[in-house]
């Protein structure tokens, strides 16, 4: 079945804004005793703040601990929702507790709500669960957040490495942007102007307001999470994840998948989206620029990742999705992804 638009109804965000779930819950006409997913630390930090505000009001709220994005996690939460007779479900943490709530609760068929600690990437407010089987990453198609609420406080107390991370997953939809054209150019595939104009928007604002984005600043937080739901929206019109996600998103599947150190999504897209901007003969100096006043990583050094791993990455990008047409075609030569690295300088 072709998915038409679908976008949260509610999104909060702003400080504090965590004490109105019972509102929101009450506006969306969500039902009672709800499974929250939650991580060990994140429990500590809201987890439990949002199981006590609704049990407050009268539901019979469970809390579900969730150490890692897996098939077995969803599993193990759909048992638990099923027994517990859950209406709802809602995700708290940083990214694994919520592609899990996100996963288990569209397969159960049951309205999901995002609570996100920390602003790290997309899949926030996406339509998709990054899950781990069988010892590989998929992301999942799933439903979207009826309900965001990102509570600036709560956020901004989280590593300020999450959010520049963040920043990186926003500005790769420069890339992505035109990776896309570039197949709409040469393979037909289908192109939305509003979903390209509202992602490479999106971008735009963030790398003109770099210098604001600063540790510990809500101000800061409130820009990386309104971004981050502006591309979520984007990838809603598209009906799929081409805005926010082309060549430089490959590559950082590809070092997921043959380096045995990674750094964070939105860091490893970060410093993809230098070298595809480089590919694409656009600025990538703007871009590298960017990234290093926002502090997030430019370098294989930085990332921890060595040399010849980025270059591996760089060969096989270009087989992740091979449905996918992007800059990278059917493949660099050994000699252009070298080039690539070095004149970008990624690796040294
Ligand atoms: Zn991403």
């Amino acid at each position: 079945m072709k998915k038409w638009m679908q976008l949260p109804r509610d999104v909060l965000v702003g400080h504090d804004v965590i004490y109105d779930i019972k509102y929101v819950c009450k506006d969306l006409k969500l039902g009672t005793d709800p499974v929250i997913v939650t991580g060990c630390n994140t429990r500590k930090i809201a987890g439990d703040i949002v199981c006590d505000l609704l049990n407050d009001c009268g539901q019979n709220a469970l809390v579900v601990v969730s150490a890692e994005a897996s098939m077995v996690e969803v599993e193990k939460v759909k048992k638990e929702a099923l027994e517990h007779n859950s209406s709802y479900m809602i995700g708290v943490g940083s990214g694994k507790s919520i592609d899990v709530a996100k996963l288990a609760a569209t397969q159960l068929d049951v309205p999901f709500m995002s609570v996100p600690t920390a602003a790290s990437h997309d899949g926030i407010v996406s339509s998709r669960a990054s899950i781990r089987c069988n010892g590989k990453t998929s992301s999942i198609e799933a439903n979207a957040p009826m309900a965001v609420i990102a509570d600036t406080a709560i956020i901004s107390k989280a590593p300020y490495r999450l959010l520049a991370a963040g920043c990186g997953d926003i500005i790769s939809n420069y890339t992505a942007v035109r990776d896309w054209e570039l197949a709409y150019r040469l393979t037909n595939e289908p192109f939305s102007e509003y979903a390209a104009a509202l992602s490479r928007m999106t971008a735009k604002i963030l790398i003109d307001s770099a210098d604001s984005i600063k540790p510990g600043l809500e101000s800061s937080v409130r820009m990386v999470v309104k971004a981050l739901v502006s591309s979520g929206v984007a990838m809603s019109i598209a009906g799929s994840s081409r805005p926010a996600s082309g060549s430089e998103h490959m590559f950082s599947h590809a070092l997921d998948m043959v380096s045995p150190h990674h750094a964070l999504h939105g860091e490893q897209c970060g410093v993809g989206t230098i070298m595809m901007m480089y590919l694409h003969g656009g600025d990538w100096t703007k871009i590298k620029e960017c990234l290093e006043v926002i502090g997030a990583p430019t370098t294989a050094e930085e990332l921890g990742i060595e040399d010849r791993y980025i270059l591996e990455a760089l060969l096989v990008a270009h087989t992740i999705r091979p449905e996918r047409y992007t800059i990278l075609g059917t493949g660099l030569t050994p000699a252009a992804a070298e080039k690539v690295a070095r004149i970008t300088k990624v690796i040294s």
